[in-house]
């Protein structure tokens, strides 16, 4: 087949590097993970070139390159705006590692550097022209939408057990099957997962929880056990990931990635402690990591207040109310709404405090008392809502949109205006009796204004907070 690339601005100025390549003696192709996307329709976010061009011909050609990986061939060739990794016809050996080739050799046939490839439809090279260079049968596997290794799979993952690990990503994220053999040689060399760095190990890990078809990648991983064989501390097996596979079934319409890695955790049974120690140990960033922890403590401290209040308990939809907003100020709005999101996509037997799903049927509707702002609804009858998880869910939505402040920088008093107005030194008794004040606010006991909360403030003074 021929070969048409989108004319986008990157594939001018590729096909103007693999021009001038060319026009200099040497062969220059597109290659790898470009023309798998391009001819899959997907786009396409950089482009490689393979060339016959030794890296120093290569910087010679060029007025703006960079020597980026010069002991693997790879030159970085900046043209029109865009940097191309340029990379001379290779083939590797050695693999004491099993991740990085001990030896590179450079070549001159352009089908001995698609050997070194790893899935057939990743050594696919193309030319000017349009022609496809395609040894291992790409384009077909394309069409099968299926991962198979370029030779013998084991051998394969033997050199680069990285490789097993983008298998199942490819896979995942391009909706794709795995060939039999590949997929055997996957099980018979797992074990090499071991010898990955757990940053690599996340990366791919990142791209199958935060792509388009998680749930089936996770479902391969459950099946091939791979996980629990990596270096990093992953304490899942296979059959934990089974199980999981029930709560996570609806991973994929959560459009935030904190969100799918904080469903994965719950459906694996992490409090928020070790999530916090799973995703350092994983070198995920601060901020992903205390995104994520966030809605899992969001989840605790829901967990608990619907067990601290029986159900028909009277007044126990506004303790229960009480104890949510303490949580969304403790833990912020975002991991709040976070947690109900996760809630309204678990299926029901997932739900904290459960009855059974029919029970809600049963139920009449609920409607949440809308509490004035400065006397709540404290005598509430014994609430129905208090019997299922679901309408819980309902409530906590509208409870957080009916705060009148949801954190400290809203408060109207601040700590220096509280020690003056006391006559105290500033100690920790100002936070402690920020934060009581703020529930007080947030929760409608209290209206948001400075002398109210002063004059609130004297009396629990007098009560010694
Ligand atoms: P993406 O960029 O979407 O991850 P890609 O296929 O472009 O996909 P890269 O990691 O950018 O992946 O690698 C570029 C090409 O280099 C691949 O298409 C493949 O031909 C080859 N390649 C990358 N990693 C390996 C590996 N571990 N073993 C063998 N070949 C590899
Ligand atoms: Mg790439």
């Amino acid at each position: 087949m021929e070969w048409k690339m989108a004319p986008s601005a990157m594939a001018i100025a590729a096909k103007n590097v693999i021009f001038e390549l060319t026009q200099n003696g040497h062969e220059a192709f597109w290659v790898g993970g470009c023309i798998r996307d391009e001819l899959l329709g997907r786009p396409v976010h950089d482009m490689d070139i393979t060339t016959s061009a030794v890296p120093e011909e290569v910087i010679a050609i060029f007025a703006r390159s960079v020597p980026t990986g010069l002991a693997h061939g790879t030159v970085t060739v900046l043209q029109d705006g865009h940097g191309f990794e340029v990379t001379t016809y290779r083939t590797e050996s050695g693999y004491v590692d099993h991740r990085r080739p001990d030896h590179v050799v450079f070549v001159s046939d352009v089908k001995e550097d698609l050997r070194r490839r790893d899935f057939t439809i990743n050594a696919i090279c193309c030319g000017r022209g349009g022609d496809l260079i395609d040894p291992f049968g790409g384009e077909k596997d394309l069409a099968l939408r299926v991962i198979r290794c370029v030779g013998d799979a084991e051998e394969r993952f033997d050199e680069d057990a990285l490789r097993m690990l983008r298998c199942v990503r490819f896979a995942s994220v391009l909706d794709f099957s795995i060939a039999k053999n590949t997929w055997r040689g996957l099980l018979r060399k797992r074990d090499k997962l071991a010898h990955i760095a757990v940053e690599r190990v996340r990366a791919e890990l990142e791209r199958i929880v935060e792509g388009p078809h998680p749930r089936r990648g996770l479902a391969m991983l459950a099946r091939c056990d791979l996980l629990a064989r990596g270096k990093a501390p992953f304490p899942w097996t296979g059959t934990d990931m089974a199980a999981a596979a029930a709560f996570t079934a609806a991973i994929g319409e959560l459009e935030s990635a904190r969100l799918r890695w904080a469903l994965l955790l719950h459906a694996l049974k992490q409090s928020a402690q070790e999530a916090d120690e799973l995703l350092r140990a994983w070198t995920f960033s601060g901020t992903t990591r205390t995104g994520v922890v966030q809605v899992l403590r969001v989840r605790e401290a829901w967990t608990a207040a619907l067990e601290a209040v029986p159900p028909g308990e009277p007044g126990g939809t506004d303790l229960l109310r009480r104890r949510w907003i303490a949580a969304v100020l403790s833990f912020g709005v975002e991991a709040a709404e976070g947690w109900l999101s996760l809630l309204a996509i678990l299926p029901a037997a997932a739900l904290p405090a459960a009855t059974s799903p029919a029970d809600s049927k049963d139920s009449p509707a609920v409607s949440i008392p809308a509490f004035s702002k400065i006397s709540p609804a404290v005598n509430t009858p014994a609430a129905p809502e208090l019997v299922n998880g679901l309408i819980h869910l309902q409530a906590a939505r509208e409870w957080i949109t009916q705060m009148p402040l949801t954190s400290l920088s809203e408060l109207a008093v601040t700590g220096n205006e509280l020690a003056e107005a006391l006559d105290k030194r500033p100690g920790p008794w100002v936070g402690k009796m920020l934060n009581a004040l703020l529930q007080a606010a947030a929760s409608g006991d209290l209206l948001n204004d400075k002398q109210l909360l002063l004059l609130e403030a004297k009396r629990m003074d007098g009560h010694e907070l």
